[in-house]
């Protein structure tokens, strides 16, 4: 009896696959599995993956339905691919659908047929001389001398209109004289070309591109630790040069291909048009012609940020992770997965090598290289002629502060910008003010929907809550007293430009942050202008710490770096040290020194000294030291089951129900905390509670929360409560 049962899933949050009847007339054969198939659900149809097909089928053969055609004439994702994102779906305790659906482009999710990967393009047949050229004909004319000018006489459409803009009526016109042809190409493998830096690589460079050569091939998981400007991006440039070469493809992922354009300029300038840049201003269909491009091993060199890790690559032959330490590279909602984590994954089914590269690495990848999984790789100095920039720690407690900023400082500023160079101020904070008060009764700005203050925004008259979006007008008199004494308390960037402006006039300011930055364009036009200016100021929140390069910036302030010191949360230390860095690796990247002024409540605090003085490496050698007395991950794992609802003790209800489970099945294995409100019990109007385990093995982890997940769904929980499960957890939010 030959196979007449498909198992398909769904985009859905189900969490099994179904069985339908083949459709009439097809024969089942491997080349379905990964295709897409329609099929009746409910009472509509719906768009399905087939995930593999079988003789039998366990359900009832009065439940079945037949399938009503299978869409794709061959697989959109490959058995191993299929195999990659079963295991994702399994590790995140997600529904396998979800996952498989979100490693398609967007357009291939429904029921849209495949785009043509051919490309038109336009031949010259007759020789220009030839053309009886009319009045009017000057497009003609010209679109005939670029065609007779080009290799084999032939231009491929696009160029044609990236030229003469739109040129489909005069072609159709040349079409019809039978002076040209248009014809469809089909796609070809783009050529690599290469061009050397110029740079001759340094000893510590070459050392970490031998070590990963060594191991082309072969599954190994290399950590890139290299201080900012050391030249780890030449490393990927040499090492992927050598993969290509070989035939293979790779693999790159960014944290923010906005805030980097320098990186993957850089790439294209060196590597030419073998490499395909998902960047967010890409259409659907151009998105899905990269996506088959690289599937079909067309394109040799992929950017993208997190989501790219979903994608098929034929032939990989390296993965990289840039700035692996990146909070970017976790997704915060749905299928909550570490970009990071996945690339190791991913690396190890390929069998080839993964490098996780930065200048402060996190602390999970360090303690894999401690402990020999991971090999550790370091490019201890700057590149070129750069020189580290100097570190001090500024004690603002008993000193007068202007809008926040401490005179040394100010004088700082002023002595850069006689110089003719360029001043970075950071702080983590937009808008002009965290929140307004009433100095006559203490009101606060607080929001209606949440547990959080609204921002002032001076400029748009507006009070706005981060968290939900909620704002209203700045209002003239105290909403609870009517005093018209309202005070912005506190700064953010808005204020600080205002400031600075206001004490140098003469020197052009740039405020970067999400409400400057309004789309990529504006970003792109920022950093062109901060390029070809002189001196200058720069302010602005964590969009400036991204890998950027600022070659006349020789100053950077950091005006709070207390946050990360006293917070609750264990990451907190090591996030605030891996901005600190990175922020200040903005300074003196080129031939000028740079400096980096710290300004902090608790200048002698152990973890911001060890930082300053001794650098990451020992900072965080002390942090790992401080997590392993506390138990705290990577010397155990968590997940955290979050739930929220109209009210508090409803989705504290829920967790109670899995919280009583775990204690009674997994006593003494699994540890278990909560459940407690969120650090922002209330947001956009909804109670959010949770709940932790954590566990010192992995696999006991995973188990319990496999059985805790099937119980929960059995309680079958009402439907005022949200719950979702949250593997290696990046914060409590
Ligand atoms: P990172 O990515 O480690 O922060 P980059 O790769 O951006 O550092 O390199 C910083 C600068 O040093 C770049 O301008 C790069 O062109 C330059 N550079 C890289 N390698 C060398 C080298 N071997 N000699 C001189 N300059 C180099
Ligand atoms: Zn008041
Ligand atoms: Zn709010």
């Amino acid at each position: 009896m030959s196979a007449k049962f498909l198992h398909i899933v769904f985009n859905r949050p189900l969490n099994r696959a179904f069985d339908y009847a083949a459709p009439e007339n097809h024969s089942l054969c491997a080349d379905i599995i990964g295709a897409r198939v329609l099929v009746p659900f409910g009472n509509t149809n719906a768009i399905g993956l087939i995930m593999g097909y079988a003789k039998q089928s366990d359900v009832a053969p009065d439940k079945i339905r037949p399938a009503i055609d299978i869409l794709d004439p061959s697989p959109l994702l490959e058995q191993d691919h299929l195999d990659f994102l079963r295991w994702a779906a399994d590790y995140y305790h997600h529904p396998l659908g979800e996952v498989v659906f979100a490693a398609l482009p967007r357009r291939l999710r429904k029921h849209h047929k495949m785009l043509s990967l051919n490309t038109p393009h336009c031949r010259l047949i007759q020789p220009s001389s030839e053309i009886a050229m009319q009045r009017n004909a000057s497009r003609q004319q010209a679109i005939v001398q670029a065609l007779a000018a080009a290799e084999h006489q032939t231009l491929p459409l696009k160029t044609l209109q990236d030229q003469f803009g739109p040129v489909t009526a005069v072609l159709k016109r040349l079409e019809a004289k039978k002076i040209v042809d248009i014809h469809d190409t089909p796609p070809s493998s783009s050529e690599m070309h290469w061009r050397e830096s110029g740079h001759q690589l340094n000893a510590e460079q070459t050392a970490a591109i031998d070590a990963i050569k060594g191991k082309f091939n072969q599954f190994q998981v290399f950590l890139l630790d290299g201080v900012t400007g050391s030249g780890k991006t030449e490393v990927y440039m040499q090492l992927t040069k050598s993969v290509l070469s070989e035939g293979k493809n790779v693999l790159l992922l960014v944290p923010e291909i906005a805030l980097t354009p320098q990186l993957a300029q850089g790439f294209r300038e060196r590597l030419g048009d073998c490499i395909t840049i998902l960047h967010s201003g890409l259409s659907d269909a151009e998105r899905e012609i990269s996506w088959r491009r690289a599937k079909l091993g067309l394109s040799r060199l992929i950017i993208g940020t997190r989501s790219l890790i979903f994608s098929p690559v034929a032939k990989l032959g390296l993965v990289i992770v840039d700035e692996e330490h990146d909070p970017s590279f976790k997704q915060h909602d749905g299928l909550r997965y570490s970009a990071r984590d996945l690339a190791v994954i991913r690396a190890q089914r390929a069998h080839c090598p993964i490098l996780l590269g930065s200048a402060t690495p996190s602390l999970e990848t360090l303690h894999n290289a401690a402990r020999n999984r991971y090999q550790h790789l370091r490019l201890t100095r700057r590149a070129g002629l750069a020189q580290p920039p100097a570190m001090r720690v500024l004690d603002i407690n008993d000193q007068p502060l202007q809008s926040g900023m401490a005179s040394a400082l100010l004088q700082g500023i002023q002595q850069t910008l006689a110089k003719h160079q360029q001043v970075l101020i950071f702080i983590n904070r937009r808008g002009y003010a965290p929140v307004l008060t009433c100095h006559h009764c203490h009101w606060v700005s607080a929001c209606h929907q949440c547990d959080a203050h609204q921002t002032v925004h001076r400029a748009a008259n507006q009070l706005r809550c981060h968290h939900c979006g909620a704002q209203r007008h700045i209002p003239m008199t105290c909403p609870e007293c009517g005093s018209p004494e309202l005070h912005p308390l506190g700064q953010g960037t808005e204020r600080i430009e205002d400031f600075l402006q206001a004490q140098f006039p003469d020197t052009p300011l740039f405020r970067i942050d999400r409400d400057t930055v309004t789309h990529k364009n504006r970003l792109h036009e920022l950093l062109q202008r901060i390029h070809q200016s002189d001196a200058a100021i720069l302010v602005g929140t964590q969009m400036l710490a991204k890998g950027h390069h600022f070659p006349k910036v020789t100053l950077v302030g950091i005006l709070n770096a207390d946050a990360g010191l006293f917070s609750t949360d264990f990451r907190a230390a090591e996030r605030m040290a891996q901005l600190l860095l990175q922020i200040a690796g903005r300074a003196g990247r080129d031939k000028h020194p740079g400096q980096v002024m710290i300004q902090s409540r608790y200048p002698d605090h152990p973890l911001l000294r060890n930082l300053v003085e001794q650098g990451y490496a020992d900072f965080a050698q002390a942090a790992l030291a401080e997590r392993q007395e506390a138990g705290y991950p990577p010397f155990s794992y968590q997940i955290l089951i979050r739930a929220d609802a109209k009210k508090a003790e409803q989705a504290e209800a829920f967790l109670d129900i899995a919280a009583t489970w775990i204690k009674q099945h997994h006593h003494g294995v699994i540890d278990c905390w909560g459940p407690v409100p969120a650090p922002m019990a209330r947001r956009v109007g909804r109670y959010r509670s949770h709940l932790l385990m954590q566990a010192k093995q992995r696999t006991l982890l995973h188990e319990a929360m496999r059985r805790v997940h099937l119980y929960l769904q059995s309680t079958r929980a009402k439907k005022t409560v949200r719950w979702s499960i949250d593997v290696d957890p990046y914060d409590a939010y």
